[in-house]
């Protein structure tokens, strides 16, 4: 994860070693190429440009204690500041209502059906009861998916093949979760390739209609600053609680993972690893900090 951004940063504070202490002097081409790092990892430069004025300043007004060199001094500090970036702590997902309503938005391909089935089993394996809703209904395919996947796992699935309205399935989805005591409804909406008006129209008509305790937005972390800009839109319209950055097993650089709260005011509040039904984690921002730092 993040292997390129990783080594350049420890590149970047090895240019501090075998100096005593930090100065405006030495911490200079440090700075820059801390800054270098977050722009080629797709972080947006004005973000850059903030985030190591903020190191900067920290640095110089730092004393370096004995015990730590000016390297080890500095790499504290890049982590607290890339946690503040990202959030700082987990924001946990709404879990009220009955049932709780979880609507899942964003573009086709970016990973929403296989997230719904993660935390349909997440929740799961906390002792809820689940029912997941197909409600794309474009694709014949993304509802046999989601049934493959509930089948995988051992949660029902709701479908209404014939029906082409995405809010009535919606609706009919919760009133059949009440029906059955369900205490979550996870729904699975359809996404486009790229963001279009007749996409925004549907899924904030679904929003609107059932008004769900929770609204993720999913984004795959591999198109970087794309990803900030389809999640900018999306947020505009559909004013999302969350977002779930998914495919962070690729080769992905890490601008998204930096950017989007700062970017878009949203808290990243699940990271997705993989393909398997298990690699979901919640995102904690400082051990996400810890993980670009090596
Ligand atoms: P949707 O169109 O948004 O519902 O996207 P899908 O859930 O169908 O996912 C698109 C593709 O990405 C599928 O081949 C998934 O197996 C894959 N995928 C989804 N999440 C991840 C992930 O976290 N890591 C990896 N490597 N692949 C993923």
């Amino acid at each position: 994860m993040f292997d390129n951004l990783s080594v350049k940063l420890d590149r970047a504070f090895k240019t501090l070693k075998g100096q005593g202490s930090i100065t405006e002097v030495n911490v200079a081409s440090t700075i820059k190429e801390i800054r270098r790092a977050l722009i080629d990892a797709d972080v947006n430069y004005k973000v850059a440009k903030e985030v190591t004025d903020s190191i900067k300043e920290k640095a110089l007004g730092r004393d370096v204690l004995i015990a730590v060199s000016p390297g080890q001094l500095l790499t504290k500090i890049v982590a607290e500041e890339l946690t503040l970036l990202m959030g700082e702590t987990n924001v946990p997902m709404d879990q009220t209502g009955n049932p709780n309503t979880i609507l899942i938005a964003g573009l086709q391909g970016s990973g929403k059906t296989t997230f719904s089935g993660k935390l349909a089993n997440m929740l799961k394996k906390q002792g809820r009861t689940v029912l997941l809703a197909a409600c794309d209904v474009y694709r014949p395919a993304a509802i046999d998916q989601l049934k493959v996947l509930g089948e995988q796992i051992g949660v029902e699935v709701y479908t209404e093949p014939d029906e082409k309205n995405p809010v009535k399935i919606a609706k009919n989805a919760i009133k059949y979760a009440k029906e059955q005591g369900k205490k979550s409804l996870i729904i699975d909406t359809a996404g486009r390739l790229a963001v279009d008006e007749e996409m925004m129209q549907e899924i904030s008509a679904i929003k609107k209609e059932i008004n769900p305790s929770e609204t993720l937005f999913v984004v795959d972390s591999m198109t970087g600053q794309d990803a900030v800009n389809t999640a900018a839109v999306f947020n505009e319209r559909l004013d999302f609680d969350g977002v779930v950055l998914t495919k962070l097993d690729g080769d992905t650089r890490g601008g998204a993972a930096l950017s989007i709260r700062k970017e878009v005011t949203k808290p990243i509040k699940f990271i997705s690893t993989g393909e398997k039904m298990d690699a979901i984690d919640l995102f904690h921002p400082d051990r996400m900090a810890k993980r670009i730092l090596g």
